[in-house]
Formats: structure tokens, C-alpha cells, sequence
């Protein structure tokens, strides 16, 4: 895959880059395990200091960032603005909370038989992170607030599409006074990760992206030992039993489903509605579907700007074709517009069947599929109807309900009467095959960490104690 912005709108070439020769990503593999060293032995302050300086940066130069993510990739401006601020917000939460997160965990040290017994945490080394393209910035915030906050060093190899935000990404943690080479974007494409995985001066690697780089990643860190973390697609049901505010569910539905021109992996997208409400539901859903404006992502009104990718507006046109062409009805939009860049209306794709790939495949683009069920049952049976379970969404207003659902849905996150999102003082992540491992809030700060026992006895008897055996 070459290298390159291309404007999603008009699909044209805006700046292409070489990629990296494998002796320079040696070299800043280099400088990684070299930088590793000294970060390490400096303190959390110091470490915060420069974390709140990149904060601050974001703050500062929030509109050029969100006007080069919206020109890489086509997300509206405003909500590339409001990508920026949540990024500041982030690298502050683990600037503040890193060092609590990390503390020594004191052990019951009498029950061990020693005289101290605690648990530490320390970094593992240079992490690789390879990201997608849709939240350019935060994907990458996400892993690398805390992962540098924890002590260790990262290297980017983010999307092909979006180099421009991965240098500036490089050049944000320089400029906010963190050593040389803690944290480098790696121009490469994808077929340079199993070399650079295979490097023993790389300790870990975390992904975020599709099933199948999923495998790839897995595949080779298996081989090489090493820690992963996975965060994989979604196809995230969601549920609007009789009991929801049918109005506002729908208000919600559209946004969760078109947020980011529809390219979120927790957007929903799978609506799963009680046959009771289906008919109100539907019709408020569609009519506001219908209504979101589609163009200029730079466009103060737009809703829904150009899919990122050629090949990503091609995949939805033909997962949408292969319903219709099954017996699916499309209740709007549906039909790939007849211009230049990689646009696709927001639609409604109903009377769905098990033998199409909508229903058990991602649909990465701004289309939703609606179910209608008549039981509490079918709706679980329909919402954890496929491989995935990343987020999941249910609409009720019945608090016993509320409470099945939550043990129900086989999902890394459960929200009831709102929409599913990220927040730094929450984990995020999926089961099944949206992935593995958490980020964000103590559980993702510790997912590159070296959780280390730590024992002390007095040294005047033999063995480790009590009760001690050898494993
Ligand atoms: P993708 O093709 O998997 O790309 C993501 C990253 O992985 C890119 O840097 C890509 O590099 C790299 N990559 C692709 N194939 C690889 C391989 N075989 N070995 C190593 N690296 C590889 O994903 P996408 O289609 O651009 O992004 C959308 C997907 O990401 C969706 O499935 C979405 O649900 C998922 N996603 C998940 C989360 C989450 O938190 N769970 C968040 C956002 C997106 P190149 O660009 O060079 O190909």
C-alpha cells in the first residue's frame, strides 16, 4: 500500500511519502531501545511534565490538527475538534493518575511468610503500535499516554492513509520535551510489522485494526513470545425493548451509527428492535437517517462526510448490494453516488437474513441493518448472533431488563439508555473476535507492564517461608 494523504472527497493524491528502508526503522528501533533506558529512570513527574506539555499543544494547535485528520480521512471538522480536545483530556487523566495506577500493591506479607510482600509494576520496553485511520489521533493517544506515562517507549506504525497525522504524532511527544526516540512514527507498510515484531529489542505490540491483522499480529507475536494487545472490529447490537424512550432511541440510533461517516468500531449497527415498538422505531429512525446532510466534511452543517478509502466504500456498496440482491429492503439511501471521493448515503436496510454478510460481517461504512424480535430472548439470541463482541447498546427503561441485559450480552461493554463510547476512567475492549486485552482507565496502563512479585524475609531461615513449595 503506498503512502500517502489522498482526499477522500475528491479521491485525489494531496502528498505521498517514501517508506522507511529497513535500515532506517533498525535505526529507530535503536533509538527506541535506547531512549527506553533513560526513560525509565526518570520519575512520574517528570514524566507528567511532559505529558500535560503535549496537552497543552493539542489545545494550542487544535483546529490545524482537526483540519489535517478531516483532509487525511474525511471525519467532520467538528467532531475532528472534538477528537483533539478529547486527546488533550486523555494525556492529562494519565499525566495525574499514572503514578496511582502503578503503585506498589502491598501483599498480606504474614500469609506469604515474609517480612514485606508486594506487587510492582514496571515497563516492559519499546512497544509497536499499529493503528487504523478512523480516529487517526486518538487511537494512538489512547495507547501511548499511558504506555509512555508507564515508562515505556512506543513505535507508531500507523495507517497508510493517514501519515501526516502519525508524524505529527512523533513530533508532538518531541516537542513536549520527552527524550529522543520515547516515541517514533515508522513510515512502513504493513508487510514491514513481522520483521520489526521479530526484532527481540521490541517487546510487545498492540493493535488496533481488523480481524485480520489481528491474526497476522497474534500469529507472529505468538511465535516470538511476546505481549499483545488486541482491538478488533465490532458489529455492536442495539437492543430498543417496549419500555425505551422510542424518540430518543432513535435520535441516539442515528448518531451511533453515522458518528465518524459510520467508520467507528463501536459504532451500532445492528438494530434489534421489539416487534411491539418496531414500527414507531423504524419510522423515527429512517426519517432521521434520511435527514443527515452528506458533504464537505470541512462544512460547518454537514453530518456525514466521504467514507476514507476507495476500498473501504467499495466493501460497504457490496455488502449493501449482496442484502438487496438476497431479498433485503432498503428503507433509504442505499445507492453509491455517481461523483468523485468515496461517498455513501446513510441507510436503512431491513428484512435481513442470515445468509447475507450483513448480518453476520462488520459494515464499516454509514448502513444499518434492523431486526425486528418478539421476545426478550430472541433479541440476545440476534444481538450475540456473531463472532464478534466488542461494544453493545440496549434501550429500556425496565430496571430488571436493565439488569439482564447487562449480564446478557456477550460484549466488552454494556450501555443502557445511551450511547456506547470510550472514556479514559473506563476499560475498553472486546471478547470473542473483536479482540483481547484492555485500554484505557488502571486496566490499560498495565497491560504493558511487567507485574512483578516482590518478597523480603529476614534472611534467617531457610526456604521462602511457610507453607512454601517450589512450582
Ligand atoms: P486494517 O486494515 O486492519 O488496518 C489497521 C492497521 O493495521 C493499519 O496500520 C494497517 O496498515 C495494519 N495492517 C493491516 N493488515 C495488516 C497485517 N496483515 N499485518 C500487520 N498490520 C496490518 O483496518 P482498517 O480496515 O483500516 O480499519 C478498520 C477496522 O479497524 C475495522 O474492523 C474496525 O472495527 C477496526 N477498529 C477497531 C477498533 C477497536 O478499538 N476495537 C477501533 C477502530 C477500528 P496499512 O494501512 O499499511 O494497511
Amino acid at each position: 500500500m503506498t503512502i500517502a494523504t489522498i482526499n477522500p472527497t475528491n479521491g485525489e493524491l494531496v502528498k505521498s511519502f517514501d517508506p522507511m528502508s529497513d535500515a532506517q526503522v533498525d535505526a529507530a528501533i535503536g533509538r527506541a531501545d535506547a531512549a527506553f533506558h533513560e526513560l525509565h529512570g526518570t520519575s512520574f513527574a517528570q514524566r507528567a511534565g511532559w505529558m500535560v506539555a503535549a496537552a497543552d499543544l493539542l489545545d494550542a494547535e487544535r483546529d490545524e490538527v482537526a483540519r489535517m485528520m478531516t483532509t487525511e480521512m474525511g471525519k467532520t471538522y467538528a467532531s475532528a475538534k472534538a477528537e483533539v480536545t478529547k486527546c488533550a483530556a486523555a494525556c492529562r487523566f494519565y499525566a495525574e493518575r499514572a503514578e496511582a495506577f502503578l503503585a506498589d500493591e502491598p501483599a498480606d506479607a504474614k500469609a506469604v511468610g515474609a517480612t514485606r510482600a508486594f506487587v510492582r509494576h514496571q515497563p516492559l520496553g519499546p512497544v509497536l503500535a499499529v493503528m487504523p485511520w478512523n480516529f487517526p489521533l486518538w487511537q494512538v493517544i489512547r495507547f501511548a499516554a499511558p504506555a509512555l506515562m508507564a515508562g515505556n517507549v512506543g513505535l507508531l506504525k500507523h495507517a497508510s492513509n493517514v501519515p501526516q497525522t502519525a508524524l505529527f504524532l512523533e513530533e508532538l511527544f518531541r516537542r513536549a520535551g520527552f527524550p529522543e526516540g520515547a516515541f517514533q512514527a515508522l513510515l512502513v507498510g504493513s508487510e514491514a510489522v513481522e520483521r520489526i515484531l521479530g526484532d527481540r529489542r521490541v517487546r510487545a505490540a498492540t493493535l488496533t485494526g481488523s480481524e485480520g491483522a489481528g491474526r497476522a499480529i497474534a500469529r507472529t507475536a505468538g511465535e516470538q513470545l511476546k505481549k499483545t494487545v488486541l482491538e478488533l472490529g465490532g458489529s455492536d447490537p442495539f437492543v430498543v425493548m417496549p419500555s425505551a424512550d422510542i424518540a430518543r432511541a432513535a435520535e441516539v440510533a442515528t448518531t451511533a451509527r453515522c458518528q465518524n461517516n459510520g467508520q467507528s468500531c463501536i459504532a451500532a449497527k445492528r438494530f434489534i428492535v421489539h416487534t411491539d415498538v418496531y414500527d414507531a422505531f423504524a419510522e423515527a429512525f429512517v426519517e432521521r437517517m434520511a435527514a443527515l446532510r452528506v458533504g464537505d466534511p470541512m462544512a460547518e452543517q454537514t453530518d456525514v462526510g466521504p467514507l476514507a478509502t476507495e476500498r473501504g466504500r467499495k466493501e460497504v456498496d457490496e455488502q449493501v448490494r449482496d442484502a438487496v440482491e438476497r431479498g433485503a429492503r432498503v428503507l433509504c439511501g442505499g445507492q453509491r453516488p455517481d461523483r468523485n471521493g468515496w461517498w455513501y448515503p446513510p441507510t436503512v436496510v431491513t428484512e435481513l437474513t442470515p445468509e447475507m454478510r450483513m448480518w453476520s460481517e462488520e459494515v464499516f461504512g454509514p448502513v444499518a441493518g434492523l431486526y425486528r424480535v418478539s421476545s426478550y430472548e430472541e433479541a440476545i439470541e440476534v444481538a450475540n448472533g456473531t463472532e464478534y463482541g466488542l461494544g453493545s447498546n440496549a434501550w429500556t427503561r425496565d430496571p430488571a431488563e436493565q439488569e439482564r441485559f447487562a449480564n446478557d450480552l456477550d460484549a466488552g461493554s454494556v450501555f443502557v439508555n445511551g450511547m456506547t463510547t470510550s472514556f479514559p476512567d473506563l476499560p475498553f475492549g472486546g471478547v470473542r473476535n473483536s479482540g483481547y486485552g484492555r485500554e484505557l482507565s488502571a486496566y490499560g496502563i498495565r497491560e504493558f507492564c511487567n507485574v512483578k512479585t516482590v518478597w523480603v524475609g529476614e534472611g534467617t531461615e531457610a526456604g521462602a517461608g511457610a507453607g512454601a513449595h517450589a512450582e
